[in-house]
């Protein structure tokens, strides 16, 4: 299986990394939709939020509290749009989960 976002976890391909530790990796996004985009990506593989299991838990609360701190890093203090697509109505591409941390541009709502 040659998942995309475990191969860049793994260093099997380049990624323009801005945060890293054993269990998260966070990277800039090649097509980014904003001044700053950067993907946030568990280093396991799961490949939506439909898959996360009771064992994630920790996992996904480690993912959530280190996105403020990596916002702040990446300067955008004054707001950022935290967005995760599942599945095919969410129009997921990359079948390993990620959030899109989006910023240094005023978002429009509803996002269409
Ligand atoms: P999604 O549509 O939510 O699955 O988002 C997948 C994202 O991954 C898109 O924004 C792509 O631009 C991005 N992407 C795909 N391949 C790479 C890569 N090799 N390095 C960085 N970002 C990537
Ligand atoms: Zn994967």
């Amino acid at each position: 299986m040659s998942c995309i976002f475990c191969m860049i976890a793994n260093k099997e391909i380049p990624s323009n990394s801005v945060y890293e530790d054993d269990k998260i990796l966070c990277f800039h996004d090649l097509e980014p939709q904003a001044p700053v985009h950067v993907l946030i990506i568990p280093k396991k593989h799961i490949a939506s939020l439909d898959d996360v299991a009771e064992e994630d838990k920790e996992l996904l609360g480690h993912i959530m509290m280190k996105i403020p701190e990596i916002a702040k890093t990446l300067g955008l203090g004054n707001g950022y749009r935290l967005v995760n697509n599942c599945g095919e109505d969410g129009f997921q591409t990359v079948k390993h989960l990620h959030f899109h941390l989006l910023g240094k541009r005023k978002m429009i709502w509803p996002p269409g």
